[in-house]
This record gives C-alpha cells, sequence and structure tokens, in this order.
C-alpha cells in the first residue's frame, strides 16, 4: 500500500486563522485523514504558498459564459434583466453538444484557476430534440466537470412552465420537465450513471415562474426524502414577486416557507427583493441563502438590504451565476461591498469577533459546501482534500502579515494570487 501524501504549506487555514506548521494527511480516497502538528519530515513541500478550503461556487450556470463580452452596449435604451433573458435564450437555441461541452469546459477550468474547488451547476437546459424532450445536455456538463477534475454537484432543474400560469414558449422549451414522474425518472437514470466521487446530483425548482407552489412542495419533499439538496431561484426580480402575489396571494419566499418547512437543505439563489422578516423567517428554520454579487450587479439586480444577515446565523453561500466574471475574490469582496454601499457602514457582513475577511471566507468556502452537502469548505479530518494555494509573493498581496493576509487576499488580492488548486488531494 502507498503511504499517505503530506502537504505542508508556509500557512494553513485551519480553525478560522492561518497556522504555521500544519500538515495535512491524505488519504487514498482523497479525503484529509489527519492534519495539524503531525510531526512528518515534508519539507515544507509547499514553502512560499499558503493553503485555504477550496472555494465552493454554490450557483453556476456554466452555458452562460457563452455571453461574456456579449450583450454590455445599450444603444438608444437602457438594459434590464428582461432584455439579458431574451440574449439567453438566443445562445440557448444556438447551442448543440459540442458547444455546450466547449463552454462548460472553459467556465470549469476558469474556475479551478480561481480557486474554485467545488460548483453547484443549477442545471436547466436539458434538451437538443425539444420535441422528444431528449435530456441530451445534462451527461454533455457532467462530462465537461469530470474532464475538468472539479468537483460538481449537477442539480438538475425542474422547468414546467413559462412564467406564473403560462405556457413554456421558443427556448424555454429546451428547459422543459414532463411532470414530477418523468422528472425523478431523468434523476434516477443520471444517478446510476455517477462512477466519480467527485460527482453528486442535487434537485432544483428553478424557480416560482417555472414550477407551481404544489409541484415545489412534491419535488422538496421528495428530495429531503432521498437526502438531496434543493435549490430554487427566490425573488431576484420583483415582478416575480408581484405575479406571485397576484396568483398565490404571497411572495415566493414566504410561500414557500409556509408551505414547504425548509430546512438546511434548502438553499434560495438571490433574495435580491425579499423582506428582512421573510427572510428571518425562512432562515429560522435552517434554510440558506446563496447571494451572487457580480451576476446581481452585472443583470442591475439590485442589492439585498438585509443588514442583519451578517450578524445573524443565516447560512450564506456565494455563486458566480451567469459566469460574466469567475472570481471568488471579487464575489467576496462585493458581497460586502454592495452592502456598505447601500447602507452606509462598513463590516456588515461580520464573524462573531466583528472579521469581515473571515466571514466572507466562510461564505464561500463552508456555507457553498453546506448548500451542497458537501464534506468540503474546511481543512479538517474526513473533509475532502480540495485547496486553493496562494501566491505569498504575489505583488498584489506584498506587505502582508500572517495577522492581515486573509484581508489582504480578500479585499486587495489580484487572481495571479491564486496559485493552483486541489481537488481530492490532485493538484490541476
Ligand atoms: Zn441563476
Amino acid at each position: 500500500m502507498k503511504p499517505p501524501r503530506v502537504l505542508e504549506a508556509a500557512w494553513t487555514w485551519i480553525d478560522g486563522s492561518f497556522q504555521t506548521g500544519v500538515q495535512i494527511e491524505i488519504d487514498e480516497a482523497g479525503r484529509i485523514s489527519r492534519c495539524g502538528e503531525l510531526g512528518i519530515d515534508t519539507n515544507r513541500s509547499l514553502a512560499d504558498r499558503a493553503l485555504l478550503p477550496g472555494f465552493v461556487n454554490a450557483h453556476s450556470h456554466a452555458f452562460q459564459r457563452g455571453l461574456r463580452g456579449e450583450g454590455e452596449r445599450f444603444p438608444g435604451a437602457t438594459g434590464s434583466f428582461w432584455s439579458w433573458r431574451e440574449a439567453m435564450y438566443s445562445l440557448v437555441e444556438r447551442l448543440d453538444r459540442e458547444s455546450l461541452y466547449r463552454l462548460s469546459r472553459r467556465a470549469f477550468d476558469e474556475m479551478r484557476a480561481a480557486g474554485i474547488t467545488a460548483v453547484g451547476e443549477f442545471h436547466y437546459l436539458h434538451h437538443h430534440r425539444v420535441r422528444e424532450l431528449d435530456f441530451a445536455f445534462d451527461d454533455v456538463v457532467l462530462t465537461a466537470a469530470r474532464d475538468s477534475g472539479l468537483r460538481t454537484v449537477l442539480l438538475e432543474a425542474y422547468y414546467r412552465r413559462g412564467g406564473v400560469g403560462r405556457e413554456l414558449t421558443g427556448a424555454q422549451r429546451r428547459f422543459a420537465t414532463p411532470d414530477p414522474g418523468g422528472f425523478w425518472r431523468q434523476i434516477d437514470e443520471l444517478t446510476a450513471t455517477l462512477d466519480d466521487p467527485r460527482l453528486s446530483l442535487g434537485v432544483v425548482a428553478h424557480s416560482i415562474r417555472a414550477a407551481d407552489p404544489g409541484e415545489v412542495a412534491e419535488l422538496h419533499a421528495e428530495a429531503r426524502g432521498r437526502g438531496l439538496v434543493f435549490h430554487m431561484h427566490v425573488e431576484e426580480q420583483e415582478r416575480e414577486i408581484i405575479d406571485c402575489r397576484e396568483a398565490y396571494g404571497r411572495g415566493p419566499l414566504a410561500l414557500m416557507t409556509e408551505r414547504l418547512a425548509p430546512g438546511p437543505e434548502f438553499t434560495a439563489i438571490h433574495c435580491t427583493h425579499s423582506t428582512s422578516e421573510d427572510v428571518g423567517r425562512f432562515a429560522a428554520g435552517g434554510g440558506g441563502i446563496c447571494l451572487c454579487p457580480l451576476t446581481e450587479a452585472n443583470l442591475a439586480d439590485g442589492i439585498p438590504e438585509f443588514r442583519q444577515l451578517g450578524e445573524s446565523d443565516v447560512g450564506l453561500s456565494l455563486g458566480t451565476d451567469s459566469n460574466a466574471r469567475i472570481s471568488m475574490l471579487e464575489e467576496m469582496r462585493w458581497l460586502e461591498y454592495g452592502q456598505r454601499l447601500a447602507s452606509g457602514h462598513r463590516g456588515v457582513i461580520v464573524d462573531s469577533e466583528g472579521a469581515c475577511a473571515s466571514r466572507l471566507l466562510d461564505c464561500a468556502t463552508a456555507g457553498g459546501a453546506a448548500a451542497l452537502g458537501l464534506d468540503a469548505g474546511r481543512i479538517a479530518p474526513g473533509c475532502w482534500a480540495d485547496f486553493a494555494l496562494i501566491d505569498l509573493d504575489h505583488p498584489s498581496l506584498g506587505g502582508w502579515r500572517p495577522e492581515t493576509l486573509l484581508d489582504s487576499l480578500v479585499f486587495g488580492g489580484g487572481d495571479g494570487a491564486i496559485a493552483g488548486s486541489y481537488v481530492g488531494g490532485v493538484s490541476e
């Protein structure tokens, strides 16, 4: 039997601070078996590096990487989420298996380079041949994820309607799931193909626009019974709240909280226009919220006004969503900066000691891992050996001290400060 591998960086983020002299033993399966001062001679294998838990990207639509650089000109009129959505639908009409693979691979490779070691791929683009509902695009994304070596939770999306009370039209028909029974058959077929410990599945109701409350409740109950995480776009746009109130008498978040009793398995994506009261009730049951600050800025969604999130226990995670930019460092800093700009206060998203960067890192690591149901996001025995490597000589970190290293990285670190990543103990 091969001896276990041991890594030792100059500094390792463990239990909320950078520590030196930490050795990490990795077992054959790619999990951390032991870490700490193990008394093993490693020659300090990573002498000019710091080691962080790998970033967990809790919300991505990889194919939207194909829109980068598109739709940023606005002759004659300003754009909106809804005009962007038309551009996205036009991309959807053009994709086939090869181009979807290329775009997904590009997005996933870029994530690895950005220190992201796990992704929740919120996947609703299912079909090549619309009439046959062939689900020909699902395995393409899994193949791209496997080839990029990225730990991936394929969050398979249920998408039945084209808006509250409306039929699917045009490009939306590529997203169609026939009914809950047909949806679960596809989940079972995908599950049978999974042959890599880095790949797993979760369940999505795309949004209250795409599934009615009874369907969402049924999907959620089945997902919970199967031990699968459940994600849903919630209240990114005011129009969705208005339509939902008209149809069902409540906004989506209040409606879900009342009807589903969501727990930690439920992650609401965005909550941009959610009220503090609705967020409080949802979070009290254990539900988590995933924010995507760069996409929410790019799409002019708005800034959520829930200052108490920084002070409460609500589980926050981060996602690169539309992949207009793939940088967890920027997602972290803009999560806080958005709140500063909106509130006029500094230090909104902070931990129990008032530290901003460590709370933001927690959102980008342990928070994401919780949202995806992964043993990841921490450097601790039993967790996957998924790490982001930091180049301590990078000019953007110049002048760092052990006490300020994380703050320097989160608020000032350039992309080049990420020197690589490990997934399951394997470096890229
Ligand atoms: Zn999304």
